[in-house]
């Protein structure tokens, strides 16, 4: 018969927020705040090597590399586009790949994280719609992109200032991990970013945005892309299940904070959305609604025939929504050359369900 402790199973511990840090500290005889201690090596100090957890004891600290996964996210490569923007891939444990954007500024920079392996949603204007879903990502695999381009950056670069929810996938659909990926990025003992930087973009699920904005109030924006069911559910299958009329209703009783607005993003595109009658429609449906449209002139991708309307067509339409009283800008996402704008990332060599290959269970 064996004697001494058991072996140690390996854990996904970079995906525990601090109170399951903490129980999993307490489960081997530790106090409480030795979790606190691995929740900022991990999340404030970007620290993953037991080793070089000074402040352990150290037993706790072989306890910890015995079950302590590899960093679950190795960057592959990354591109860069003419505008500055580098796009990275990267690999995960189980081989498939998902990529980040990293968009420099002034006295800024903005990663664009992915939430899962491919999408669900279908949308037609999107390319990592065309890539099927294969899995949702965990909290680790989300905040690894961000700690994996701070690396990249170093101590001279920039700082990531700025985090949107916009890569591939729908992080609404995977409301869980981005939840908890959420209070670990905004945590004071942890990545401790203000939630005004962070924002989240989504198809529009009542539930969960309610949910999301309740427990951690980042900025929200929207994808509504149509004015109309027909035309919606033809570009985002999910309007089938939540029409414009219950989505625009949740998005009145959202609960936002005072003075802050939801973000309407309308991916125009030539022929479909973008005539002056749609225009109009927009501005009826946002009637009452807390918000400021953000027009993006659609990118388009290999294997899609939609077009990108004339810049005279984006500008009318612009003109058509703040005749109207809405507020709204046209925002040219950056990248394109590389494949990194909105809608172009995908992983071509990872296959995944094709979008209406499983009903899939979504939640609302
Ligand atoms: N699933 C989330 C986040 C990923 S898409 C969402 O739908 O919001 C991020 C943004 O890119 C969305 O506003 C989407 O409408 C936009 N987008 C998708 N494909 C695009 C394309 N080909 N050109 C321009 N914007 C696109």
């Amino acid at each position: 018969m064996r004697s001494g402790p058991l072996p140690e199973m390996k854990q996904d511990l970079l995906s525990l927020d601090l109170p399951g840090l903490e129980d999993w500290v307490s489960s081997r005889g530790y106090p409480a705040f030795r979790g606190r201690q691995i929740f900022q090596w991990f999340h404030a100090r970007h620290v993953f090597l037991p080793e070089e957890m000074l402040n352990l004891p150290k037993p706790l600290r072989s306890q910890l590399a015995q079950c302590l996964l590899p960093f679950p996210i190795e960057p592959e490569t990354s591109l860069l586009a003419r505008d500055g923007t580098r796009k990275f891939r990267f690999r995960l444990a189980d081989g498939g790949a998902v990529e980040s954007v990293l968009i420099p500024g002034r006295n800024r920079a903005t990663l664009c994280v992915s939430t899962q392996l491919g999408c669900r949603m279908g949308c037609a204007f999107c390319r990592t719609a065309g890539m099927g879903w294969v899995r949702h990502l965990v909290p680790g695999e989300i905040l690894g992109q961000l700690y994996a381009v701070g690396r990249w950056l170093g101590p001279q670069g920039p700082p990531l200032t700025h985090v949107v929810f916009m890569g591939m996938g729908e992080p609404l659909d995977n409301l869980e991990n981005t939840l908890c990926a959420l209070r670990i990025l905004t945590h004071p003992l942890g990545g401790c970013l203000s939630t005004r930087r962070i924002t989240v973009s989504t198809v529009g699920l009542p539930d969960a945005m309610g949910r999301l904005l309740r427990e951690v109030p980042v900025s929200l924006t929207v994808s509504l892309n149509a004015a109309d069911d027909p035309t919606r559910s033809r570009l985002m299958p999910v309007n089938r299940r939540v029409p414009l009329a219950e989505l625009c209703a949740a998005l009145k009783e959202l609960p936002l904070a005072p003075r802050r607005r939801i973000t309407v993003a309308y991916v125009l595109i030539r022929g479909v959305n973008d005539r002056p009658e749609d225009a109009r429609r927009l501005a009826r449906l946002l009637h009452g609604i807390r918000c400021k449209v953000n027009l993006i002139p659609l990118n388009p991708f290999p294997g899609s025939d939609l077009e990108r309307p004339e810049e005279s067509v984006v500008v009318a339409f612009q003109e058509g929504l703040r005749s109207r009283g809405i507020s709204a800008h046209v925002r040219f996402s950056r990248g394109e050359d590389i494949l990194a704008a909105c809608g172009q990332l995908a992983d071509a060599r990872t296959p995944g369900l094709a979008p209406g290959e499983r009903t899939p269970d979504v939640p609302r």
